[in-house]
């Protein structure tokens, strides 16, 4: 599992015929005080706990689950992990947040037909993705995780509850499936999603100086060109009506 800074490792994540989301652990090795960002796809629990174990962090030391969106690629292992972690909370957007509170599944698949075709492929049964979130962010917090500050931004229209974190001093963004690297954005055809709103997500994180983009697929990037976000959203625009 790469190390991208001392308080940020990289676990890619493993895509089959889905995609799995990547996960991070942010904070100080040394606080036991870390914090998972995305658990990843149906059955990836294993892979991803066995990443964290590789990379010498005792699995005590995870406190927490911070979920950048609620997409089944991203949520799809979360009881696995959670049934090797039971202590770690969950933290969400309280837009998801409320969702997975009432087992309503629409944030998780999406659309009906990917419902029936996670279902079937995994064995999935109704209800499967109801859970208790700890913290319900709303953005605009700033959370010391670990000795590593990072700032929660909500970024809606790919899903209503995504968010961004931002380590301002290193100039590292994990922004969910807001934005990719090679130009890429996330879709917004899907339950919650909103062109519009992706727009104004996208022109909000083009704002920020970001050095390092670590995505929820795809590449990561470690030197990211100057003004990129703003350059990706531009080129998005006339298509996020
Ligand atoms: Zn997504
Ligand atoms: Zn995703």
């Amino acid at each position: 599992m790469p190390k991208i800074t001392e308080e940020v490792y990289y676990i890619p994540g493993q895509d089959e015929f889905m995609p799995d989301s990547h996960a991070y652990v942010l904070g100080k090795p040394s606080s036991q005080n870390l914090s998972l960002i995305d658990a990843g796809l149906t059955r990836k629990g294993s892979y991803k706990i066995q990443s964290i174990q590789k990379a010498g962090i005792e699995l005590s030391s995870i406190k927490r689950i911070i979920m950048t969106h609620t997409h089944l690629d991203h949520i799809g292992c979360l009881a696995e992990i959670s049934k090797e972690i039971p202590w770690a909370e969950l933290w969400v957007h309280h837009l998801e947040g409320d969702l997975l509170e009432q087992g309503d599944e629409r944030g998780v698949y999406g659309m009906d037909m990917f419902r029936g075709l996670c279902q079937s492929q995994f064995g999935l049964k109704p209800g499967a993705f109801k859970f208790q979130v700890n913290r319900k962010l709303q953005g605009g917090e700033t959370l010391d995780l670990g000795g590593s500050v990072w700032e929660v931004i909500h970024i809606p229209g790919h899903s209503m509850g995504s968010i961004g974190l931002y380590h301002r001093s290193t100039k590292i963004l994990i922004p969910g499936d807001v934005v990719y690297a090679d130009y890429a954005i996330g879709r917004f055809d899907l339950y919650g999603a909103k062109a519009s709103q992706l727009k104004e997500s996208l022109m909000r994180l083009g704002e920020l100086e970001v050095d390092i983009l670590l995505p929820g697929h795809n590449q990561i990037v470690k030197d990211l060109p100057k003004g990129y976000v703003l350059k990706t959203a531009r080129q998005w625009e006339s298509y996020l009506t």
